[in-house]
């Protein structure tokens, strides 16, 4: 057999379910598909080329070297592609001239927008701080950067496309209040004169529980992947597919005796004479050294925990007298269809949120497409013709 040593599977078909079933709540606002950090791991290009096909008008990918790269493999301007977080020396020239829209958030940084400006307007959104304390114009701020963009919208330099912000998501009533605030904000700009087009504020947890706050167009990644945010809510309980699987095959197994030390430190001995298998995955391909204790493993539809360190590139599981052989297949976290732990569930058993699991994924972890939609723009992808 000949399956890669592990490797991370890409289901495109539960990428696009995903979106479908989004949409179809949120219509008629529209949707901003987030891939942010290479998709939340799971690949920014096959991702973005799946999510053209299925029709997606609005992408956010962070910065401006990912919406480029977008461009270069042909995502067109019929897609807006939105970034927020700008390096301080980039020369936004090249951004303006391939139409992708530039969140800003201060006056320098618009001045510097302002400057690249060349043959076209550069497509700007202004970001508001409405709580967060991240980027974003704060409200004392506020009125300078607006009556900068609006000098530069009547010079034809820029178009301003849209306000946002970005919520805390601490508790309902401060995301009220901070959406209270924005309002305000946007009330502020039209007495100064600029008319906001787009508005877009709740990501994927408000967008879901709050539907007073998805304005005119809601910006989504956790859902899309199938990782909701809420307490106590699977991917299943609301009918999102989780998107990546991790796998493994077993490259090792090895009879030991009772009381054998098991990897790095001895944290675990064998109570009886049984079976090692070495799974080739470690904390370089983001199973964290936390998840000793926390997390189990599936093997031919059976749970086993992780006996000992996890290390770089590997570590063991206990398999007793079971019959698991070298090449069996182990799955580290999927839709949990085969009695494996979703990533949901790897969050909270390390105390942490499942973006982050996913996120973490090393690179040397082959991502492997799988899929329907593994078709038109996608499968030109990943033959190398775009
Ligand atoms: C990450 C991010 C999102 C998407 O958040 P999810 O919770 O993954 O939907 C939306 N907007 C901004 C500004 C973000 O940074």
């Amino acid at each position: 057999m000949n399956a890669p040593l592990r490797r991370a599977e890409i289901d495109l078909d539960a990428y696009r379910a995903n979106l479908d079933l989004v949409r179809e709540w949120m219509d008629p606002v529209e949707l901003m598909a987030i891939m942010k950090a290479d998709a939340y791991g799971h690949g920014l290009e096959p991702i973005a080329l799946a999510a053209v096909d299925a029709g997606i008008r609005w992408i956010g990918v962070l910065t401006v070297p990912a919406a480029l790269r977008l461009r270069s493999i042909g995502v067109s301007e019929d897609v807006h592609l939105f970034t927020w977080q700008h390096d301080p020396a980039l020369d936004f020239r090249d951004a303006i001239d391939s139409a992708v829209d530039l969140g800003v958030s201060n006056v320098p940084e618009l001045q510097r927008v302002i400057d690249a400006v060349d043959q076209r307007p550069a497509r700007v959104h202004l970001g508001f701080d409405s709580g967060l304390h991240r980027d974003g114009a704060t409200p004392e701020t506020w009125p300078a950067l607006v009556s900068l963009a609006l000098d530069a919208q009547r010079a034809g330099r820029i178009e301003v496309v849209a306000a946002y912000t970005h919520l805390a998501e601490s508790s309902d009533q401060d995301d009220t209040d901070a959406v209270a605030l924005f309002d305000a904000a946007v009330e502020r700009a039209d007495d100064l004169g600029l008319d906001i087009p787009t508005e877009h504020v709740a990501a994927s947890l408000a967008g879901l529980e709050r539907k007073e706050f998805r304005k005119d167009m809601v910006r989504m990644g956790a859902n899309l992947f199938g990782i909701p945010g809420a307490d106590g809510v699977s991917a299943a309980d609301l009918g999102l597919e989780p998107v990546m699987t991790l796998t493994a095959s077993v490259a090792k197994t090895k009879r030991v005796p009772v009381d054998t030390g098991v990897s790095y430190d001895y944290t675990y001995r064998t109570t009886t004479e049984t079976t090692l298998a070495l799974v080739p995955v470690g904390y370089a391909d983001g199973v964290p050294r936390l998840a000793q204790g926390r997390i189990e493993v599936a093997i031919a539809g059976k749970r086993y925990p992780i006996a000992g360190r996890v290390a770089m590139d590997q570590f063991l599981v206990d398999v007793g007298d079971d019959d698991v052989r070298t090449g069996d297949a182990v799955v580290l976290f999927g839709t949990g269809e085969h009695d494996e732990m979703t990533v949901l569930e790897w969050g909270e058993a390390l105390g942490t949120i499942g973006e982050e699991i996913v996120c973490r994924i090393g690179a040397r972890v082959p991502r492997e497409y799988q899929g329907h939609s593994v078709e038109g723009h996608v499968a030109e992808y990943l033959r190398g013709e775009r």
